[in-house]
Order: C-alpha cells, then sequence, then structure tokens
C-alpha cells in the first residue's frame, strides 16, 4: 500500500508540473528601420531601444540554457504577418513583441535638444503589458504578462496607465490592472500568433529621464530578469532549468521575499 501511494504521490506531481514544450522562445523586435516606430525625446527611433533590449533579453535567456528566435532584428521586417509566420516556422514555443511607448500627440510639447526641435512629455512613465483575445492561447498570454509585469513592479518600475483611459472614455481594457496588463484585441503580431503572445512596453520614451534610463545595461538587465523570471513562473520555461532563479518562480506576495 506504500509503494501504491508513494507512486500515487508522484503521478499526482507530474500531473501538476507545468507543461514545458520545446522549441525557442520568439523575441520580436518591434518595428523596422524605414518605419522605426515613435521617436524619444532627444530624437532616437523607438527601433533602436527595441534592438537594443531586445538582445539583453535572448542573452539572458540563452544564458539560462533557452534557446531564441529573434525576429526583425535586421531592420528589415516591414510586413507584420510575416513575424509571426517567421516565429512558427521556427517551431517557437511563445512569442515576445518588444518596443518603447510613447502618447498621444496632444500630450507632446516642443523643446530643443543639442538645437534640434524636438518633442517631450510629462506624466507619463512606467511599462505596460498586452495580450489578444484573439490569440487562441488567451489564458496562457495573460498569465504570462501578468507574471512578468509582478515582477517589473517589484522591481520598482511604475505601470503606465495612459493606455486605459481617455477624455472621450475608456481606450484598452485591463486584462489584469495591477501588472499592467492591458487587452489589445487587433495587435497583429498578438493575434496572429500561434503560440501564446504578448507584447512589451518597455517604458516611455518620450519621457526625457525615462529615456535615458531605458537606454542605460541595468534598466536593460532588470527588464530581462523580469522576462525570464515571468516566463518561468507562468510554466514557458522550465522552472527545475536554472536553479538561481528558482526563488522569482513564487508568486509576488506568497512565501518568503
Ligand atoms: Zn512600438
Amino acid at each position: 500500500m506504500k509503494a501504491l501511494a508513494r507512486a500515487c504521490a508522484l503521478l499526482a506531481s507530474l500531473l501538476a508540473a507545468p507543461v514545458v514544450q520545446a522549441g525557442p522562445i520568439a523575441v520580436d523586435v518591434g518595428h523596422y528601420l524605414a518605419r522605426p516606430g515613435a521617436t524619444s525625446a532627444r530624437g532616437i527611433p523607438e527601433f533602436e531601444y527595441n534592438h537594443g533590449l531586445a538582445a539583453v533579453i535572448a542573452a539572458r535567456l540563452q544564458a539560462d540554457g533557452e534557446s531564441v528566435r529573434l525576429i526583425g532584428h535586421r531592420g528589415e521586417m516591414a510586413d507584420l504577418r510575416e513575424r509571426t509566420r517567421e516565429a512558427e516556422a521556427g517551431g517557437a514555443r511563445f512569442f515576445l513583441s518588444i518596443h518603447h511607448d510613447s502618447v498621444k500627440e496632444e500630450a507632446l510639447r516642443p523643446w530643443t535638444w543639442q538645437g534640434q526641435a524636438r518633442h517631450y512629455a510629462e506624466g507619463f512613465t512606467g511599462f505596460s503589458l498586452f495580450v489578444s483575445r484573439l490569440n487562441p492561447h488567451l489564458d496562457e498570454s495573460i498569465a504570462c504578462a501578468s507574471a512578468i509585469g509582478a515582477r517589473l513592479r517589484r522591481a520598482g518600475l511604475p505601470v503606465a496607465r495612459h493606455h486605459g483611459v481617455s477624455a472621450s472614455g475608456t481606450l484598452r481594457p485591463w486584462a489584469d490592472e495591477d501588472n499592467g496588463v492591458y487587452f489589445y484585441d487587433n495587435l497583429v503580431v498578438l493575434k496572429t500568433s500561434t503560440v501564446p503572445a504578448v507584447l512589451l512596453e518597455a517604458g516611455v520614451i518620450v519621457d526625457r529621464d525615462e529615456e535615458q534610463a531605458l537606454a542605460t545595461p541595468e534598466r536593460r538587465a532588470l527588464t530581462a530578469d523580469a522576462v525570464a523570471a515571468g516566463l518561468r513562473a507562468c510554466g514557458v520555461l522550465d522552472p527545475s532549468a536554472n536553479p538561481s532563479a528558482a526563488g522569482d518562480s513564487k508568486p509576488p506576495g506568497t512565501g518568503s521575499p
């Protein structure tokens, strides 16, 4: 009977373990050279920020023994649908799109930086995450976005709340307000992904202070650590593969700090 109980306990633990699939993590560099996205307060194109952060995230995941497929890193990928097709062709098990945030045109103010006319905004900082209800793996997408957001908050970063409200009403409904996760159903890379997909806006590059912070190795490493720990917590990465990060796999607010 003892042997049977042990076998049952073993089976239960196996069933309870997160299912870790094979295949790389697709890390998508948002935008492309010809249309590089938002422009920072000091005139740097968003694509440069996305490229720099995606490289650090990819290196962090690879250091943990994970395989990574970078998408759009050469700056040539104009067709959004091509991004998820490439991820699928490469057998990716998760799709993470890297972006940096701006604000609505009417919130931008003019200033001059190094003799050039530029635009900045005040009062908008922090990260946000997006998931699509048209993605076939919505629950996993939300779980991973929430887990990444929880770790970014724990690292001291604020949630960017400006996507949620406007003078005319709600723009984007919350999927998880505490952890900075919005629904954005029609984002092409999220809705055409056949695997769980999350878009990360790592910070607001039209804020003059946050722009400079976002370019530092420290902020990029902090974000990459949150991504790796979040993907481990939501079961995309094997929680046993990196014992040094095992403590990060607990949900926030439970267990030891
Ligand atoms: Zn973008």
